[in-house]
């Protein structure tokens, strides 16, 4: 009706409402234009399910517009349109529109329900799911925190860009006496050094800035003074912590308290390199000293001395009162020592920065390195120093010792220079220091070394002898001067030497008793004697006892007695038909010891016979004591007493001592007849000697025995 209206208004009017139409209806077509690209973005955004509602919504309303469109155009060119049909389409396309649109909206709030109860659960699955993992962090934090505080290092983080602490353990806290309130968010040093006393190394080579700059872990140990005067050892571990883009954020740090360890790894040193009884540098550790004094002497061109001091017959004290006194005896000596060598510093007219150390080797052996000489002849002084302290008796337990030592004394460089040889020649002087009969110092000579080797070397020859059997033994008649018969026969060895002939005991059984080898040669001698003297038996003579000499050496073995019953069980010898032999010095070593043994000995019906009798200068008082059969008078009053009367008188009295005692006498040595009849006349009973019969082979003996059957005719004996 309106277009209606204005198609019936003036012409002027007309053209410019028509033209300002045209342009607003331009207008309204490029804004429809732009709006299709929002249109577009719009559907873009819908969700799927309203995906089509959208497109025939949009399409309707493009619709409508270019409905309008051709409208105003019908209008414009005044093309007769029925208008009837324009408002049904207008209608039923407005109907159209609304239903979409509240189809629209239902299926919108349908949708917003839907998805706000999928939110709903989606929420709820959520927040149990961040509640489990709360539940599960805080688990885990507990763990964490659980372990961290039951470990005995105390561990801290510490935030690299203030140096602030971000968390610690329990024992971190103990350690510093504080609550982690007063401990989390302060900067380290502040608490670190509120209680540390100073420690070393210092700290700024602590590895806290190691791993700042090197971005590794690192650890250092610290020895810290503690309050009480002690010392207490901290180990130090920092372990770089970083973030996503590798920068270091904090840094742990673990300090562990290794006192302790240390504590037991120096005991363990201690052990290592110190005596336990003296406290002094044991043997492991004079090593070292001496290789660090030979360094120094070499290097300033000093001369430096070892002197190796042992005690004289210290065995025999250890061994009557016993172990416990002997210790307390090399306790006491190592304190003298020390004191005479630090009052002998005096003596010194150079001073070392290494002094003079003292160690002690074992058993009864010490060794001093003289660093502080300036003379050869110092350590003379000194030797002379060490033996006057040790001369005072010793007061050990109720009991007052006295001991002596022996010093050998290497003077670097002219006895040596290095370690060996000077422990070597030092060790060779103390064995002549002894030789020469103890309680003196020694210094080492050349020439104690060609006799050392020849030492060895007869040693060494010995020892292949042994193994080749090239020892054997003779046998020497003893004859009784009652019957004129053979009592017994003296088991005596030689070396049947491949080059040097028949080499006599003299000559290796002296070199044989500074080593263990006398032993082995004791037990050959001894088997020998018995499975030979059996031999001996089965040929006729089942009476005859053999004698056999026991050096000292062998005497203080502790396992005689075993080794002695053993070889008669061995060989199928009674004990009745062995004679020991023993020196009085033997027996003197130790002779309540000896009472034990030779009682024993004579408990397998083993007689026991002094040799050598009247050469050792001890008291008779011990004869009384002894569990003795026989006293064999040495050789060189026998010689004598045809020649001098004192000898004859020495062995009248001999004789008549023995007899008061019940104990029986050989007289050894008998050369001539007139030693004889003097014997005869002295009731002396028992002879041996080359006038009877020299050392014989065993092939020998048994022919001599043959023909000696009867006894020897009196004032004819064998020469
Ligand atoms: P000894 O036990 O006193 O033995 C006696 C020594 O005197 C023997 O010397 C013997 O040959 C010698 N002899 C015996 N009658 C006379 C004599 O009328 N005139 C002279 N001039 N000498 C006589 P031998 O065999 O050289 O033995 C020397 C020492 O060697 C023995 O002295 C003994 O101490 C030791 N010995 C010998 N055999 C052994 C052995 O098997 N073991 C041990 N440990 N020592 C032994
Ligand atoms: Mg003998
Ligand atoms: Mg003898």
């Amino acid at each position: 009706m309106v277009l209606q209206d204005r198609h019936h208004a003036g012409n002027t009017r007309m053209s410019l409402v028509n033209t300002l139409a045209i342009v607003l209806v331009l207008a309204g077509f490029v804004f429809l234009v732009l709006s299709l690209r929002t249109v577009r973005r719009a559907m873009a955004l819908a969700p799927a399910v309203f995906q089509l509602q959208w497109r025939i919504l949009v399409a309707l309303l493009l619709f409508f517009c270019l409905g309008y469109l051709f409208f105003d155009f019908i209008l414009f060119t005044g093309i007769g349109f029925p208008l009837e049909l324009v408002t049904g389409l207008v209608f039923a396309g407005g109907a159209i529109f609304v239903f979409i649109v509240i189809n629209i909206c239902h299926r919108s709030l349908d949708w917003f329900r839907q998805t706000d109860r999928k939110l709903r659960i989606l929420n709820e699955t959520l927040e149990k799911r961040v509640e489990q993992r709360t539940r599960a962090m805080e688990r885990s934090t507990q763990f964490l925190k659980t372990v961290l505080d039951s470990l005995q290092d105390s561990i801290a983080i510490i935030n690299v860009d203030d140096f602030s602490i971000d968390n610690v353990n329990a024992s971190f806290l103990e350690e510093f006496g504080l609550t982690e309130d007063e401990v989390i968010g302060r900067p380290c040093f502040a608490v670190t050094h509120r209680r540390q006393a100073p420690c070393t190394p210092p700290d700024d080579e602590c590895p806290m800035s190691h791993t700042l700059e090197s971005g590794e872990p690192a650890m250092c140990e610290h020895r810290h003074r503690s309050e009480s005067g002690g010392h207490h050892y901290v180990e130090i571990h920092t372990v770089p912590v970083r973030n996503r883009e590798g920068r270091i954020r904090q840094v742990v740090h673990i300090s562990r308290n290794i006192t302790k360890r240390k504590q037991d790894e120096l005991r363990i040193r201690h052990m290592a390199y110190y005596d336990t009884l003296t406290g002094l540098p044991n043997r492991t550790y004079y090593k070292k000293l001496l290789s660090r004094s030979l360094e120094h002497a070499r290097r300033h061109n000093r001369i430096m001395a070892t002197m190796i001091i042992d005690l004289d017959s210290f065995k025999r004290i250890n061994d009557t009162l016993g172990h416990a006194v002997g210790d307390s005896l090399l306790q006491s000596v190592a304190k003298r020592l020390r004191f005479a060598l630090r009052s002998s510093d005096c003596v010194a007219r150079f001073r070392s920065d290494l002094g003079n150390t003292i160690s002690r080797l074992g058993g009864d052996e010490f060794i001093i390195l003289l660093n502080e000489m300036a003379r050869v002849q110092d350590a003379a002084m000194v030797a002379d120093r060490l033996l006057n302290e040790l001369a005072a008796p010793f007061f050990l337990e109720g009991n007052e010792v006295v001991v002596t030592a022996s010093i050998g004394i290497a003077v670097f460089p002219a006895d040596g220079d290095d370690a060996d040889t000077l422990f070597k020649n030092a060790d060779l002087a103390m064995y002549h220091a002894k030789s020469l009969g103890k309680n003196k110092y020694q210094y080492y000579t050349e020439s104690m070394n060609e006799s050392a080797r020849e030492r060895l070397t007869v040693e060494n020859d010995l020892r292949r002898a042994l193994a080749r059997n090239e020892l054997v033994l003779h046998f020497q008649p003893q004859v009784s001067l009652d019957t004129l018969e053979i009592i017994g026969l003296e088991a005596l060895i030689r070396w049947q030497h491949p080059q040097r002939g028949l080499v006599p005991p003299l000559d290796f059984i002296p070199i044989a008793e500074q080593s263990e080898l006398i032993h082995l040669i004791g037990q050959w001698v001894l088997r020998t004697a018995c499975r030979q003297i059996r031999e001996i038996h089965a040929t006729g003579y089942p009476r005859l006892r053999v004698a056999v000499n026991l050096s000292n050496r062998q005497f203080s073995r502790d396992d005689l007695v075993e080794h002695i019953t053993s070889t008669l069980a061995t060989t199928g010898l009674d004990g009745r038909f062995l004679e020991i032999e023993l020196t009085e010095s033997a027996v003197m070593q130790d002779p309540q010891k000896a009472v034990c043994v030779l009682q024993q000995l004579r408990e397998l019906g083993i007689r026991i016979a002094v040799d050598d009798f009247g050469t050792g200068c001890s008291s008779f008082e011990w004869l009384k004591i002894l569990p003795l059969d026989c006293l064999k008078v040495d050789r060189n009053f026998i010689t004598g007493i045809t020649r001098r009367r004192e000898d004859a008188k020495i062995l009248e009295a001999i004789l008549a001592m023995a007899e008061s005692l019940g104990l029986e006498v050989i007289a050894e040595g008998v050369e001539t007849t007139d030693q004889l009849a003097l014997l005869r006349r002295l009731y002396c009973r028992g002879v041996q000697g080359f006038l009877f019969s020299r050392p014989l082979a065993a092939a020998d003996i048994l022919e001599f025995l043959q023909r000696h059957q009867g006894g020897f005719t009196p004032g004819a004996a064998e020469p």
